[in-house]
């Protein structure tokens, strides 16, 4: 098992595709910390994994809060003394409006979210990761980290953030041991779209948009991070890898 002795961190994990990265970690022999700020869900996914013969904890923090990326951390370190391996993947879609219509506070939340939370996870998770020799880590970005998306203005900008720092992290760290990456999912079925309020005329119409014809599956996304977070992705870092049905090929 590739992940035997690893720790792995999953923000984000009660649902979608944290919870899929959550599942596939633990069955390749990862110790799983699955966070959120959904605890009835964690659990449930934390039960899964221990059913399946693993071992995971629930910690729950709220990534848009410095202090809750920091104490996701130390509790990490404190049940499994180490941290190898981060998906930062918590995310929401937010209001969908064109700019001049978007609310401060849609933005904000946004922006907190996706984007800042990412900052400091990578803050907390890199200072932890120095000390036990080096890791690798996954940032959750998007297509819409590459291109626009009529009436996304802060979900765009915050995904396209994310590219941005993961760039910058791989060129402070990838020398001390720790490669960072961004996966780009295009339209993925979870539970996100349906709170956007899309019905199943619009996840026609977003099928459409993919050139393969179809949405993507949370596994299919899984299955990328898993790989990037392996030591088989040994010389890949700094980068943004899409796992989009070719929708950014047109
Ligand atoms: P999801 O709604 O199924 O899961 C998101 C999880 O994040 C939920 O469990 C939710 O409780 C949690 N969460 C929300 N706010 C949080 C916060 N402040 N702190 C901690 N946890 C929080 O959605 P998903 O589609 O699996 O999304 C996961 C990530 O994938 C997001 O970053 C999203 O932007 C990204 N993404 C999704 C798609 C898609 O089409 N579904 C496409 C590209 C990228």
């Amino acid at each position: 098992k590739d992940f035997s002795g690893k720790v792995a961190l999953v923000t984000g994990a009660s649902s979608g595709i944290g919870k899929a990265t959550a599942l596939l970690y633990a069955r390749a022999g990862a110790q799983v910390v699955v966070s959120d700020i959904n605890e009835a869900s964690g659990n449930q996914v934390v039960a899964e994994i221990k059913k399946n013969g693993g071992d995971a904890i629930f910690v729950k923090a709220d990534v848009a809060k410095p202090e809750d990326c920091e104490n996701l951390v130390k509790a990490t370190v404190k049940q499994y003394g180490q941290l190898h391996i981060a998906f930062n993947n918590a995310g929401i879609s937010g209001e969908a409006n064109p700019i001049g219509e978007l609310s401060l506070e849609s933005w904000n939340q946004v922006i907190a979210v996706n984007l800042s939370s990412v900052f400091y996870c990578l803050k907390y998770q890199i200072q932890q990761m120095l000390q036990n020799g080096g890791g690798a880590i996954v940032n959750n970005s998007s297509i819409l980290g590459q291109v626009g998306f009529a009436n996304s203005a802060a979900y765009v900008a915050a995904k396209h953030g994310v590219v941005g720092l993961t760039k910058n992290a791989a060129l402070e760290y990838s020398a001390k041991g720790i490669r960072i990456n961004a996966v780009g999912p295009a339209f993925i079925k979870t539970p996100l779209l349906t709170q956007a309020g899309m019905n199943d005329e619009t996840f026609q119409m977003l099928a459409g948009l993919h050139p393969i014809g179809r949405l993507g599956e949370s596994e299919e996304v899984a299955e990328l991070v898993i790989w990037l977070s392996s030591p088989k992705a040994s010389f890949v870092t700094g980068a943004y890898y899409p796992v989009d049905g070719a929708y950014l090929a047109q």
